[in-house]
């Protein structure tokens, strides 16, 4: 399974994808699922699952969550989280049944985990290893702290725009969630526009709306 776990559309203000356009990419790009993850919000996720009637191709409710520790993706999820409390949020998470991830965790420019790890064990279910709008040593960082924290790892474009759809991926056997806690994933993708993106999100924020 090739899965991008970490996706906005244009329920998220810095984002354009369209819900329709994106099902469409991901599946071009040989995706065989996406996790749809806007900021604070499951609206985008909700959207994209409606309209997703392939059953061989798999969309994740989610949304990205922003906390005072930085950024957390709530996976599989049915409700919107309403706490912005680091743990709070992960409660809330987990009560719906759905996994925690710290997102782009040693991110040195955009928010990152301000949380030591070695608290984290067992509180969180994996961090992301591999984000395309990422430096690379900022995955190689944070790839090497889930290996020494013992953390499962994701893989994710941080997709904003169309052309970075597919960009980062995490690829794995059976389900997920097994898969996380076993550590069976793996991560790949490229970081080649990785500046452009957030540029034109600055942007798209700014300026267009
Ligand atoms: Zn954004
Ligand atoms: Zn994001």
């Amino acid at each position: 399974m090739k899965y991008d776990l970490h996706i906005h559309t244009h329920f998220s203000r810095c984002s354009a994808i369209k819900p329709d356009e994106l099902l469409r990419i991901a599946k071009e790009r040989g995706l065989d699922g996406i996790a749809v993850t806007d900021h604070n919000t499951i609206e985008g996720g909700l959207n994209v699952s409606k309209l997703n009637h392939d059953p061989n191709f798999k969309v994740i409710v989610g949304a990205e969550i922003k906390t005072e520790y930085g950024e957390i993706l709530g996976l599989f999820l049915n409700e919107e989280i309403m706490s912005r409390e680091f743990f709070e949020v992960i409660d809330e998470i987990h009560k719906q049944g759905g996994i925690a991830i710290a997102a782009h965790p040693t991110a040195l420019f955009r928010r990152n985990l301000k949380h030591p790890c070695i608290e984290l064990e067992g509180r969180i279910d994996g961090i992301e290893g591999f984000n395309s709008r990422a430096l690379p040593y900022e995955n190689y960082k944070a790839q090497k702290t889930a290996l020494k924290f013992g953390f499962g790892m994701t893989g994710g474009s941080d997709a904003h725009f169309n052309y970075e759809i597919g960009r980062g991926y995490t690829i794995f056997k059976g389900d997920l969630r097994h898969a996380l806690k076993t550590g069976d994933t793996q991560l790949d993708g490229s970081i080649l526009y990785a500046p452009v993106g957030g540029l034109l999100s600055f942007f798209k924020k700014r300026i267009w709306l």
